[in-house]
């Protein structure tokens, strides 16, 4: 099977330095990463107007940050587990528009794990090829379908999760493992 996987908010926790950066900027406490309830980061992290914009504007001048991610607890663990049992596994990804250094920083760290995975980056990733996609972007299933498309459940995603929606929910990489 084609598997695409999602990075940020699936493999990758992006959000932890980010809050800690918008924390600086901002010089207050934000919410934690668990109780965020939005998929966009200034609502999640229930920024004012004016916050958000100086947020957005500010990030994408820091060269230094989107190094400063980590692999999520057992992800890596997940991915060679989904290769070794024979699936044809690539990461698909939103680079965030604006940030030349995300690009950059993501193939870094995806290439030092797994040298000989493609990764795609598009906004459009209903056009990319693969049989099953895991992604934490309730809009981004959506637009896949719910045959291609399994929303992995995060705290950011859950308000999406409770309306009426076409997503199947998996809960943790284990579950997927089963259900592919
Ligand atoms: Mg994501």
């Amino acid at each position: 099977m084609i598997i695409a996987l999602d990075v940020d908010g699936v493999l990758v926790d992006c959000n932890t330095s980010i809050r800690e950066y918008a924390q600086k900027l901002l010089k207050r406490q934000l919410p934690a990463v668990n109780d965020w309830k939005d998929f966009a980061f200034p609502a999640a992290m229930k920024m004012t107007f004016e916050e958000g914009l100086l947020f957005h504007e500010s990030i994408v001048t820091d060269s230094t940050l989107p190094y400063s991610f980590s692999w999520y607890p057992g992800a890596t663990d997940f991915v060679h587990g989904l290769l070794d049992a024979g699936h044809d596994v690539f990461f698909l990804t939103s680079h965030w528009s604006g940030y030349p250094e995300w690009v950059t920083a993501r193939e870094r760290m995806l290439h030092l794990e797994f040298p000989y995975l493609d990764v795609v980056f598009t906004h459009s990733k209903q056009r990319a090829q693969f049989n099953l996609l895991l992604d934490d972007k309730p809009s981004t299933i959506a637009t896949v379908g719910s045959e291609r498309g399994r929303l992995l459940d995060r705290p950011w995603n859950r308000p999406a999760q409770s309306m009426f929606n076409p997503y199947i929910i998996v809960n943790d990489y284990a579950e997927f493992m089963k259900r592919v």
